[in-house]
């Protein structure tokens, strides 16, 4: 049973669910924002916007993760309205394969990589948005970059309510995912330091509930610090021989309790550790190289400023 929707401000609806939607509404006209992972959660949204006797007029993808957008595909079939979205992320929703393609090294991935939660139906893109104002609706909003968790990545600000998406995690989903899933974790940190810096009385969160940026960001930035520390570890501990991907990423799950027991688990986390890696070579403290045929990861001194 799909939980109320709640009212957050004057033009703000929560839909609360496994992802959070977010319905805006100005004079009975409609802008969704994210539609859910799947048909059902499309169909089940714009039904809510009918049953209040809006018109859908807009609906804009904060990321082109599957879950955020599998259900455009079912709305689209029963209504015509522009889709918006942000660079890159237009592509991936044109080309759905793409996301579990590039979580599978750009390889055709295997099939349990192509669940809903990672391949969502593809969907057309009509409007390319990036960050600041916007008018949909004759509602006057602010679009924020917040790259990091995905390729690009947008956040909205309607009222004083900031609809953030996946650019922060409520604490509880933190402790459920331990290592937050990244495509580019310093661009992710910067992000959630943004949404921290920001005036709303309240952000939404793509997961879980809604709290004060400030928490959002709190909950957020710990756990980017502790999937940090989880590297140096893995590192330290495998120094003189260094250490593969897959050796980092078991030290990294063991370490904080991620679980590592399905094929698709696997390769968000591996993706996630890679931007760990890639993050950390670039700030000078570690090290890849082919030893015999294997990439091996060393630790090595910050660079001197
Ligand atoms: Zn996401």
């Amino acid at each position: 049973m799909p939980a109320a929707w709640r009212h957050v401000s004057e033009h703000c609806w929560l839909v609360p669910g496994g992802v959070n939607a977010v319905v805006l509404e100005h004079r009975g006209r409609a802008v969704l924002i994210d539609s859910g992972p799947d048909r059902d959660s499309g169909k089940r949204l714009l039904r809510g916007i009918r049953e209040r006797s809006w018109k859908l007029e807009a609906i804009l993808t904060s990321h082109a993760h599957a879950d955020h957008f599998g259900g455009h595909a079912a709305l689209l079939r029963q209504l015509d309205v522009p889709v918006l979205a942000p660079p890159v992320e237009a592509e991936l929703m044109r080309a759905p394969l793409l996301e579990p393609s590039y979580l599978f090294h750009g390889a055709a991935p295997l099939a349990e990589l192509t669940s809903r939660w990672f391949q969502a139906e593809a969907s057309r893109v009509d409007q390319v948005i990036a960050a600041g104002p916007l008018t949909l609706i004759d509602l006057p909003l602010e679009l924020l970059a917040v790259d990091g968790h995905a390729h690009r990545q947008l956040a909205l600000r309607v009222d004083d309510v900031l609809v953030a998406a996946d650019a922060v995690f409520a604490a509880t989903v933190a402790a459920r995912h331990p290592l937050l899933f990244a495509h580019d974790v310093r661009a992710q940190a910067d992000a959630a330091a943004l949404v921290g810096n920001d005036g709303a009385r309240l952000a939404i969160p793509g997961h879980g509930e809604p709290d004060t940026p400030a928490a959002l960001a709190q909950a957020t930035l710990a756990a980017i610090d502790r999937g940090h520390a989880a590297i140096r570890a893995a590192l330290e501990a495998h120094e003189g021989a260094g250490a593969t991907t897959t050796q980092v990423l078991r030290h990294v799950a063991q370490a904080l309790g991620a679980s590592t027991d399905d094929l698709a688990r696997w390769h968000l986390l591996h993706t996630t550790v890679s931007a760990y890696l890639s993050a950390a070579r670039a700030r000078g403290t570690c090290q890849p190289r082919i030893v015999d045929g294997e990439l091996r990861w060393f630790a090595a001194s910050p660079l001197a400023p």
